[in-house]
């Protein structure tokens, strides 16, 4: 692994400070490659945490422009940005604040294709940020095929979930859960969601992602955190493989 400059040492000087993280796992990081789909305002907080704590690679998926209604909550973005591609403007803003993290980007829908799949598998982390069931499933079909591990955050009206998936022996997929969840309820356009909400939500994601990049403290093990803004209060659920999923189900 490559030693860390002078400059990253001072730069990350806080996290290296922290008991058993240390200049190892700042390396891990270095090294580490993350794919975020979905620059929305999940997205726009995961990737400023992740490139400013010292992501060495990042991958932003979105195939959309910047409209006014995104501004509360995608906070890479500003009024002038209207118009402009996200991940351009995003990979902008990230090179500003972090030149040592290299920001690839694909203005375009992750979707069924190989070579979809074959990014997935280049990664050693995908984040779900979008904000579509189908594509969370399409994310999810892809990293369970390649092994990927996969965290997914999700922020509506007044409550956002985050839960990561790592293809361990009885834990969920992404599928098991939507099963035991029942139907979606909709997306944001038509419920609406509170701007901070996206913020905290995306910060979960990032920090999981720093946690398991690393091995850094205890293992979710398919534990699903539910936050419900409107009452103060976090709950943090044991979600197990579903026997029947029709996508992880073992044996085929
Ligand atoms: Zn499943």
């Amino acid at each position: 692994m490559m030693p860390l400059s002078d400059n990253a040492l001072l730069r990350y000087d806080r996290q290296i400070a922290l008991k058993d993280f240390d200049i190892d796992k700042q390396q891990q990081l270095a090294a580490a490659k993350v794919m975020i789909v979905g620059m929305g305002g999940l997205g726009c907080v995961v990737a400023t945490y992740l490139a400013s704590s010292g992501i060495g690679q990042l991958t932003l998926v979105d195939p959309d422009t910047v409209s006014l209604s995104n501004l509360p909550r995608q906070i890479l973005f500003t009024e002038t940005d209207c118009g402009k591609a996200k991940v351009e403007v995003a990979q902008h803003q990230l090179a500003m604040r972090n030149p040592e993290c290299r920001v690839n980007i694909a203005q375009q829908a992750f979707d069924e294709s190989s070579e979809w799949l074959a990014h997935c598998a280049e990664q050693q982390i995908v984040i779900d940020c979008t904000d579509q069931l189908s594509s969370r499933q399409q994310i999810n079909r892809h990293c369970f095929a390649t092994s990927t591990p996969l965290i997914s955050g999700a922020a509506i009206r007044m409550e956002g979930c985050v839960i990561s998936f790592t293809w361990q022996k009885d834990e969920p997929c992404y599928e098991c859960l939507s099963h035991f969840f029942g139907e979606p309820i909709g997306s944001c356009v038509e419920n609406g969601v509170m701007a901070p909400l996206t913020g905290i939500i995306g910060s979960l994601q990032a920090m999981e992602a720093i946690r398991h990049l690393t091995q850094y403290g205890s293992t979710t093990q398919g534990r699903y955190l539910l936050y419900d803004a409107m009452n103060f209060s976090f709950t943090s659920l044991k979600v197990k493989r579903n026997p029947h999923c029709r996508l992880c189900a073992y044996p085929q």
